[in-house]
């Protein structure tokens, strides 16, 4: 029979918001409105080959379903409520990979929508704190309306550039996880690639390049902080491992963590520590993600 290959189709992915409900109660939903629900996948291939109502838990994050591209779910009540959120794969990995523990304070460095910033919200459980700046009123005001119907209570908007948030001021002093997703210029983003394309002067990514490294190298600037997850949603390397190689050159104190053995996709050589994303390779947009951490401090014997 035909098997038609979906291999360049990006599917439907919903993030259940732990902050108002559970996996298994949005899988019970959705199974008593005709949903199919399949179990988890255990290939990347399971992703593509999916139709009508049939759907999957991811195979690498957790609390993220997967339909097939087509399924529609802007005007459905879980949507509305606030208790699924429409997010890419490729979009769940910073706050997924950064880890923040219950409780902690973390920064969203520049945050609006605000989809990785409620998922923030959701992994601290709402307890801590979460700062989140932009520079862009009307986004931020977007956001408020996004973090409200998500059920984010732990946070502080802040309509400021995040390269002039003092990192010595007292009210950052706890501040142990900072999640960076700079202006970019979104190469990766499959149904801009065509328009973008003719956009991508190197003057530009130049210009966009210098300011993502002065901000990775801000967040390395707030005392206590001890991850920094960094991402885009830029296929060029100016942009993403460049970046980072500049980084780490100008601050030793701070190292690569090696993210997710079983991704498909790895940073260009010699960056494999970082994740990289693609329609072709991972069933997403095209995305780059790279974790610095600092170094623990050595001891005499090092020494
Ligand atoms: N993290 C967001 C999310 O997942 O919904 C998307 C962030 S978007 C890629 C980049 C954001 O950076 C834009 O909203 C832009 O207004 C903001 N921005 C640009 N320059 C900034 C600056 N100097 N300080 C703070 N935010 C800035």
């Amino acid at each position: 029979s035909f098997q038609q290959t979906r291999d360049d189709v990006i599917p439907r992915y919903v993030r259940v918001n732990t902050l108002k409900t559970t996996l298994e109660d949005v899988i019970d939903y959705l199974k008593r409105e005709g949903f199919s629900y399949q179990g988890t996948a255990c290939r990347l291939e399971d992703l593509s080959h999916l139709s009508g109502k049939r759907f999957l838990c991811d195979l690498h994050l957790q609390d993220l379903l997967v339909f097939s591209a087509k399924t529609a779910f802007h005007n459905h009540f879980l949507y509305k409520a606030g208790h699924i959120i429409l997010q890419d794969k490729a979009s769940c990995l910073p706050a997924f990979l950064l880890n923040p523990q219950v409780g902690s304070h973390v920064i969203d460095a520049c945050a609006a929508p605000g989809n990785k910033t409620s998922h923030l919200a959701a992994m601290i459980k709402n307890k801590g704190k979460l700062f989140a700046f932009d520079l862009d009123a009307k986004r931020l005001s977007t956001m408020s309306t996004l973090l409200l119907r998500a059920g984010v209570t732990c946070h502080q908007l802040a309509n400021q550039d995040f390269l002039k948030v003092d990192p010595q001021s007292s009210e950052y002093k706890e501040v142990e996880y900072i999640l960076l997703d700079p202006s970019c210029s979104g190469s990766g983003m499959v149904c801009l690639r065509d328009e973008v394309s003719e956009l991508q002067d190197e003057g530009r990514l130049q210009a966009l390049a210098t300011f993502q490294l002065r901000c990775l190298n801000h967040t390395l600037q707030f005392p206590r902080v001890q991850r920094v997850v960094y991402s885009t949603c830029s296929i060029h390397s100016q942009e993403n491992e460049e970046v980072v190689s500049a980084c780490l050159q100008q601050n030793p104190a701070f190292r690569l963590v090696h993210l997710l053995p079983n991704w498909p996709e790895r940073g260009h050589e010699p960056f494999t520590e970082c994740l990289r994303a693609s329609t072709a390779k991972t069933r997403t947009h095209g995305f780059f993600v790279a974790m610095l951490e600092r170094r623990p401090p050595q001891t005499d014997e090092e020494n």
